[in-house]
């Protein structure tokens, strides 16, 4: 089915493409945070002590959901969707399920109309619970208990093996099981957070033992991710076909990657120290439910590809066209009033495995998932040479520099660069964005 398609049979009244908000930078065609969207965050208020809280965005602005739960406003959500909405992350409220997160959204989405007058004609109320997004400081959406990082992208497989085994780029397994590795999750920050170069042990082309120093081949990685919802108890497994009421919504992620930290270290066991010094997310997590306009069928497996074992044979579409793209500005672009400069785009509709296949497989042992953990679907590249979601790939290790527009060059990232990585899904209707996730390079120290 079409995006057009899909909009045409029409969800429910939340995904209604002509639908406004009384909030009137939502109703911008270049706002991330229409009516459509309503993506749930937590945050403060701008150097308040106040503790974190659960919020929607909604155009530049966010609804504090906290304060309308307890004045009221919310109890179309149920008693179990305002219980959830009142603490300090979004884990008890991931823990509810599908019923009770789209009983909230509807919720949300009728007091945010532009025709439902009982917040809009409440100057008192307005005040305390309509917050700009300029006035908070974002928190981490959730407490992540767990994080794992996958390799579902064929084409970043693809392009990084043909570097190191240009006959066999792809391993035997690739086309049978979502490769992933477990993360770190104590390190996961929440944009604009910056990141530190790492020191690490690598070891230089034509040495005999290694040093130990300040990474030089900083890497991004542009991911996107997904929290999990009510999750399994362990010793269980979700099938496919429950897999899509156990993911809340998604976020953008940074991978930070220390290049060569990890071609030293990442042999046999994977990657360790040249992923875990950060990982950076989007603030707002992007429900499945606003993004079901836009869940599309993935990439289609080739004719010559071996069939997929039956646990993780699709039975329903589970991509999702989502354009991402990755942007630049060195220190001397931004004294120079330079605006960043984009390096890549590309789609998450072209991923090898689906997020509902990285779920399946991710239980298939027993292994139980617990809400607010994160999954990563690892680096999204598409077909083209400006579809390579990292520079190791976008620069081939270094081979092709990136020209920027302040006379410099880039082959990995330098101290005082700002990486700058945006979603949306823009087919057809409303806009449904994931805003940004920003992080600028600080010296090694
Ligand atoms: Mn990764």
């Amino acid at each position: 089915m079409t995006v057009e398609e899909k909009h045409a049979v029409m969800l429910d009244e939340t995904h209604a493409p002509d639908r406004r908000s009384w909030v009137e930078s939502a109703n911008d065609p270049g706002s991330d945070f229409p009516i459509q969207n309503l993506p749930f965050g937590v945050f403060r208020r701008r150097g308040s002590d106040e503790p974190p809280r659960i919020g929607v965005a909604i155009g530049d602005a966010i609804a504090d959901v906290r304060v309308l739960v307890e004045q009221r406003h919310l109890d179309a959500a149920g008693p179990a969707g305002g219980c959830a909405l009142c603490g300090e992350s979004l884990n008890a409220f991931m823990t509810q399920g599908p019923e009770v997160w789209n009983t909230t959204r509807r919720a949300v989405a009728t007091l945010l109309d532009a025709d439902e007058p009982a917040l809009r004609d409440n100057a008192s109320l307005r005040t305390q619970a309509i917050v700009a997004q300029r006035d908070a400081e974002m928190c981490l959406p959730a407490v992540i208990g767990d994080y794992t990082d996958f390799y579902c992208s064929i084409h970043h497989a693809t392009n990084v093996g043909s570097m190191f085994r240009p006959d066999n780029p792809l391993m035997p397994n690739y086309k049978h099981l979502p490769v992933g590795y477990h993360g770190r999750a104590s390190s996961i920050v929440t944009s604009p957070t910056p990141v530190r170069r790492p020191f690490g042990q690598t070891i230089a082309a034509d040495a005999d033992t290694p040093a130990f120093g300040p990474c030089r081949l900083l890497d991004y990685e542009m991911e996107m991710g997904f929290f999990v919802g009510p999750g399994n108890p362990l010793g269980t497994r979700i099938p496919l076909a429950a897999a899509r009421s156990h993911i809340f919504g998604m976020v953008i992620v940074n991978d930070w990657s220390a290049r060569d930290v990890q071609k030293w270290e990442y042999q046999p066991l994977g990657p360790f120290n040249a992923k875990n010094f950060l990982t950076s997310i989007s603030p707002w997590v992007v429900t499945l439910a606003a993004l079901e306009p836009y869940r599309v069928d993935g990439l289609a497996r080739g004719a010559d590809d071996p069939p997929v074992l039956d646990y993780l044979r699709p039975t329903e579409p589970a991509g999702f066209d989502v354009t991402v793209e990755v942007l630049i500005a060195s220190a001397a672009m931004r004294d120079k009033g330079l605006d960043p400069v984009r390096v890549s785009t590309g789609n998450f509709q072209d991923m090898y495995w689906s997020i509902t296949q990285m779920l399946t497989h991710h239980t298939s042992t027993g292994c139980n998932l617990r809400p607010g953990d994160l999954l990563a679907s690892g680096t999204i590249s598409g077909p083209t040479e400006d579809a390579r979601g990292c520079l190791l790939e976008r620069t081939w290790r270094g081979q092709h520099p990136i020209a920027l527009p302040d006379g410099t060059e880039r082959k990995f990232l330098q101290d005082g660069d700002e990486v700058i990585m945006r979603a949306a899904a823009t087919g057809a209707g409303a806009r449904i964005g994931f805003g940004e996730c920003r992080g600028i390079v600080m010296p090694a120290e």
